[in-house]
């Protein structure tokens, strides 16, 4: 994307850095459980407390997440792989530095296929993915003049995926954002859940002129909505063309996103980095991955968003795009299928897409939790297709099976909504509506064509809807042309 400055053409540089909390029912380095939304500081081990003498023990199961994460992005991986401790001070992280992985990490580089809204797509390269705790959490808003540490999210597992600065537009680093969060959860490795936090991204912003080298970037720190992402980098692209426009220069520093003032505001330069003083944590082996263990994960991985998305466009003949939209969610996905198989896939997409989604953002619930089941909308569909029912009434019968839980069969029998195709009592309706509208007839009849939407109108009207279109659009015709 080309942003235009007061001196000619800019080009913004992203790269993006994003946290994923692993999916795991227990910590990286405790039995401790990962329950979200518990109590506080009741899932804390005395590692995750950081009391002295306790001794981190790895969870294989962690491992293999990272492992299956760093396959699905077609990543190296690293057989052997160490943790450093990052020293740090902050109240909730007890021990004073955080276990993570610096120069040597478990995955090395990958790519991501990212989807464009014009229906290209392109290759944004994966530098690194390495595992580490997450910290504990401060509540400010908990006692007027206190914070409380909650221990609960101390020594969660977490995987640290960093990009190339490939990303060029805000719209490019929500598609990477979008086919990271498919991916991971094809995989079953973090739910992607970036309201819970589960996934949040620090995000790298510059600006250059259009092939220059990359210029000064500065980071912004957890962001937690796809949406915020692309206003970020909107605005801190905007704020930094400024800047230099002005003959200024950018620092590289930390910054912040506000939604509320759709601004970015310093947090620490560089030169009040941290030095994290990075060593080998004494209390761990090198990680070293058993034979047989990433072939085994490779056999094991599911069928992966591109993939599915290739097959649901030969098979079902959906668009790129739409494919896209539904692959982003495994359950949206598994939903569209079951709709799909045996019935016009192309109807069932544009009910799923169109009236299901609908409802499913105006209630704000998941495709988990749709009122109407894949089954449910199925036989909806197959009382549209052998002519039970019209298209309008099936907007109808939708309506009531969303609020009522119904079956559209039982909707349609019991307030007799079945389609009237016998002609006999279609033309008796016409004839009705003929003899209530005589000028308009006349008028009609010398040329006033646009009528005819009128008549239309009236005989559904008269039948409730039911009448088969098709018929009445035929015999109102005949009858007019009379
Ligand atoms: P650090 O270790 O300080 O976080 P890295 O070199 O690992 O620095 O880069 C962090 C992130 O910043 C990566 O996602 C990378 O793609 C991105 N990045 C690096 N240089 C630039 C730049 N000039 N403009 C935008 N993003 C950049
Ligand atoms: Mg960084």
């Amino acid at each position: 994307m080309i942003i235009q400055g007061a001196t000619g053409p800019w080009e913004i540089v992203i790269g993006l850095e994003v946290h994923a909390q692993v999916v795991s029912q227990s910590k990286l380095f405790s039995g401790a459980a990962t329950v979200f939304g518990a109590e506080p500081n009741t899932q804390v081990s005395l590692v995750d407390a950081a009391f002295p003498g306790m001794l981190p023990v790895i969870n294989r199961f962690c491992v293999e997440q990272a492992v299956k994460t760093g396959l699905g992005l077609k990543a190296q991986i690293n057989h052997r792989s160490v943790f450093d401790r990052k020293n740090y001070f902050y109240a909730d992280l007890p021990a004073g530095y955080q276990i993570s992985q610096y120069t040597q990490p478990i995955v090395g580089k990958g790519e991501i296929t990212i989807d464009l809204s014009d229906g290209s797509s392109r290759t944004i390269g994966i530098t690194r993915l390495h595992l580490e705790q997450d910290a504990g959490k401060s509540l400010h808003d908990q006692h007027p003049s206190l914070t409380y540490v909650d221990l609960n999210r101390s020594g969660i597992a977490l995987m640290e995926i960093v990009s190339e600065p490939d990303m060029r537009s805000p719209e490019e680093a929500g598609a990477y954002l979008k086919k990271l969060r498919a991916i991971l959860r094809a995989l079953g490795t973090c739910d992607g859940n970036m309201e819970e936090g589960s996934m949040r991204a620090d995000v790298n912003v510059s600006v250059r002129k259009p092939g220059a080298e990359f210029g000064t970037r500065c980071e912004i720190k957890n962001v937690n909505s796809i949406r915020y992402v692309q206003q970020a980098v909107e605005v801190e692209a905007r704020r930094q063309i400024d800047i230099i426009e002005d003959g200024g220069t950018i620092a590289q520093e930390t910054r912040l996103y506000e939604p509320a003032s759709r601004t970015t505001r310093a947090m620490r330069s560089k030169e009040e980095a941290h030095d994290y003083r990075y060593f080998p944590d004494p209390d761990l082996l090198p990680l070293e991955l058993e034979d047989g263990l990433i072939e085994r994960l490779q056999a094991e991985l599911p069928e992966l968003p591109d993939e599915m998305k290739a097959r649901l466009v030969a098979s079902y003949g959906l668009k790129p795009y739409d494919a896209g939209v539904l692959v982003a969610d495994p359950e949206a996905a598994a939903f569209y299928e079951t709709v799909a198989r045996g019935r016009d896939p192309k109807l069932a997409a544009n009910w799923v897409m169109g009236d299901l989604f609908g409802v499913l953002n105006a209630k704000g619930v998941t495709i988990g939790e749709s009122p109407v089941s894949a089954e449910a909308l199925g036989g909806l569909l197959d009382l549209l297709a052998d002519g039970t029912i019209s298209g309008r009434i099936a907007k109808d019968v939708f309506v009531e099976m969303v609020e009522t839980g119904q079956g559209a069969a039982g909707i349609v029998e019991a307030k007799g909504l079945r389609q009237v195709t016998d002609t006999g009592s279609i033309e008796a309706a016409i004839a009705g509506v003929l003899q209530a509208n005589p000028d308009k007839v006349t008028e009609f009849r010398a040329g006033k064509d646009k009528l005819f939407g009128f008549f239309v109108g009236q005989v559904m009207r008269a039948t409730q809807g039911k009448a088969n279109p098709a018929a009445v659009n035929e015999i109102l015709m005949r009858q007019l042309k009379q």
